[in-house]
């Protein structure tokens, strides 16, 4: 049998029921990993005899009768912005490229707890900036249904490894998008949490007001269960909240709203038609689906560009050489040896962000932008919140296009921000959304919908998921080329 074929919650059951040990499921991924690497590239940093080390303990824990948590034993991977104790870190940028934390992440504690096995770090956008992986500062991720186009980013090595059966589970994070857009182009599931739900103590901040970590998985029930491990209120963040507001819920019967403002110009007519066929399942299968509006769509992409930028300049003056991370080898006085640090040690793209997110800072520009952008940010979070009277859900693109080819967009970075033009105002509305995997484009490419939810929806919105897979068998058909 080939382990690496099964979701996590089938190795969970199969490990419990002493079918196969923690650690025989450990090595079938770091074989799979070993033969898949060289064409996929997801991971930075390989944890291989760490992994078969706790795969044994949690195997003598079972062997002794030990009662353990549901994933006991179960392969993950992280996206290298979640700090790991005595495991490199590195934020895919040479500013961090040495970097070993001296703590864990809150979620990779609970991980642990959980009996969870790390298998590695995985590659991204250096600091989580980008929707293709192609500002790692490392190296290029490639799709796993066609490795010649993107994977899709920021967390692109997170999506990349659970499609390409590295390991059936991932943790990314997601600031504008950057969950959804990888788990559309790569075939898999991804959730965006509710705002609070995850802790982000650990987390490498990019931009601290829309940042959230998520699960990425092959199968519905597995989002739940791994959403289940890190959704937990943590007193070292203090966004985070209480998992006890976080209900199961039953789906069936929701009202489901199509926001036109998704549907027009500059939809891929090959997306649109699948996510409009997958509104006509739902609604055989019980739900009743009606148009609405998000009349503030068109102003989200510039809101969030602004108000991630400006945290971000706030937040990445950390990086300074001084405390640590990387620090120019030569240099004259304290100013130069910022000046090149910062210029050596950080990408192009990061810098950018660093330069729109001052000027959107400075005085004179403060009121013009930062401020007026918080505004307009509270205006869609209202739209956000009327929206949902008049409807349980939101069914979306995720993206506007299916996987493109590498250099595509790397040349012109609106157009690379326009990627993100169906998934930003989820973050600015902090609300929760789920990439679910519809169908396939006519050249076999993955397409996703995005289901947004109200605040605390979590659980709704991956209970309705896994019954569109269960009625459509959709997964089935999900089968990568490497
Ligand atoms: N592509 C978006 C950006 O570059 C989203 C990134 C993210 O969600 N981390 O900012």
């Amino acid at each position: 049998m080939d382990l690496t074929l099964l979701t996590a919650s089938a190795l969970a059951s199969g490990i419990k029921k002493r079918e196969y040990s923690a650690r025989e499921v450990a090595q079938a991924f770091l074989d799979r990993i070993k033969k898949t690497e060289p064409a996929v590239q997801s991971f930075i940093t390989v944890t291989g005899e760490r992994a078969l080390e706790k795969a044994a303990k949690v195997d003598e824990r079972l062997g002794r009768g030990e009662d353990m948590p549901e994933l006991a034993g179960v392969p993950i991977a992280l996206k290298d912005n979640i700090c790991t104790e005595g495991v490199r870190t590195t934020c895919a940028s040479k500013m961090l490229r040495d970097f070993i934390p001296n703590y864990s992440a809150t979620v990779a504690q609970h991980l642990e707890k959980a009996g969870l096995i790390m298998l590695g770090k995985l590659n991204m956008d250096e600091f989580a900036m980008g929707s293709t992986c192609e500002n790692s500062a490392f190296q290029t991720t490639k799709n796993p249904f066609d490795t010649s186009r993107v994977p899709g980013g920021s967390s692109g090595g997170s999506a990349a490894c659970v499609a390409a059966h590295e390991a059936p589970l991932s943790l990314g994070s997601d600031t504008g998008g950057s969950i959804r857009i990888p788990a559309s182009f790569c075939g898999v599931y991804g959730l965006k949490p509710t705002y609070g739900a995850v802790s982000r103590y650990g987390l490498v901040a990019f931009a601290s007001s829309l940042d959230q970590i998520g699960p990425f998985a092959r199968s519905a029930a597995d989002i739940r269960a791994l959403f289940s491990v890190i959704n937990r209120r943590d007193p070292r963040d203090m966004t985070s909240l209480d998992e006890s507001l976080f209900k199961r819920a039953d789906s069936s019967g929701w009202v489901i709203g199509l926001p036109e403002e998704y549907f027009g110009d500059g939809i891929d007519g090959e997306v649109r038609d699948a996510v409009l066929k997958a509104a006509k399942t739902f609604e055989k299968m019980g739900h009743r689906v009606r148009p609405v509006r998000l009349a503030l769509s068109e102003y989200a992409l510039p809101v969030y560009y602004i108000l991630s930028s400006a945290e971000a300049s706030s937040n990445l003056a950390c990086f300074d050489g001084v405390r640590y991370g990387y620090r120019a080898p030569e240099y004259d006085g304290l100013f130069d040896m910022y000046c090149r640090t910062r210029s050596e040690g950080f990408g192009s793209e990061v810098q950018r962000r660093i330069l729109l997110g001052t000027y959107v800072l400075s005085a004179g520009f403060y009121d013009a932008y930062y401020k007026k952008a918080q505004k307009a940010r509270a205006q869609i979070m209202a739209e956000y919140a009327a929206v949902f009277d008049e409807a349980d859900v939101l069914l979306t693109p995720v993206s506007p296009q299916t996987a493109f080819r590498f250099g595509e967009r790397t040349a012109d970075p609106v157009k690379m921000y326009m990627t993100d033009i169906c998934t930003v105002s989820v973050n600015i509305a902090g609300v929760p959304a789920l990439s679910a995997p519809c169908g396939r484009d006519s050249r076999g490419l993955p397409i996703g919908m995005q289901l947004i939810g109200r605040r605390l929806s979590d659980y709704g919105l991956i209970d309705m998921a896994e019954r569109f897979e269960r009625h459509t068998g959709v997964m089935d058909t999900m089968t990568p080329a490497v």
